[in-house]
Order: C-alpha cells, then sequence, then structure tokens
C-alpha cells in the first residue's frame, strides 16, 4: 500500500508548498523528516525531507509557492524523492494528490 506520490528528485531540491495552509505537524520517523499542513483542501504531507526552513514550526503558515524546505533521502528509503500525499477534508486515508494541485508547485 503506497497512499500518495512519490517525486524523484535530487536531495536538496527546494520543496515548495503547494498550497495555503497552517503547519499541523513537523516529526521525524521511518518516513523521515516530515511537515504536515493543513489546506483548505485537507491535510498536505511531505515526507523523507533533508530540511525544514526554520521557521515551519506547528502553527506556521505557509503560502503557496513558498520554499519551506528541501527534499532528501531521510527515513526508510532506496533513494532520494518526496513523498507528497493529500487527505481531503473528512477522508480516512491519503490520495493521489496531484490532481488537487497547481501543476506548476508539483515536481
Ligand atoms: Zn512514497
Amino acid at each position: 500500500m503506497h497512499a500518495g506520490t512519490d517525486v524523484a528528485v535530487p536531495t536538496g531540491t527546494p520543496l515548495v508548498a503547494v498550497l495555503d495552509g497552517v503547519v499541523s505537524e513537523v516529526s521525524r520517523g521511518s518516513a523521515g523528516l516530515v511537515v504536515r499542513y493543513q489546506t483548505a483542501l485537507g491535510r498536505v504531507s511531505c515526507m523523507h525531507l533533508d530540511s525544514l526552513a526554520p521557521r515551519i514550526v506547528v502553527g506556521a503558515t505557509v503560502s503557496g509557492g513558498e520554499v519551506i524546505g528541501a527534499t532528501g533521502q531521510s527515513g526508510n528509503v532506496t533513494g532520494p524523492h518526496l513523498h507528497l500525499e493529500l487527505r481531503p477534508i473528512g477522508a480516512s486515508s491519503s490520495v493521489d494528490p496531484l490532481p488537487f494541485f497547481p501543476a506548476e508547485r508539483v515536481a
């Protein structure tokens, strides 16, 4: 099972917020460095990151198009990539996010 989209990019590629939102979680675990933020469409998750901008903490606002960190290969991965998910409002699991996001902000 793999709920989301993997975007293969080199470590250090700028991570851009796809939508306006508010950071709800910053954590480290098997998915590496993770940031989640709540948007009008649902919760966006970005995993296996290399770094986050210092201001990206729980409660911080993000703006669509803003660089919020850098992609990487933290956690359980076989190579550098961004794992990107959207859990729509009210849904119990995440979906393929690409149809929901502005194309110029993905990959
Ligand atoms: Zn993935």
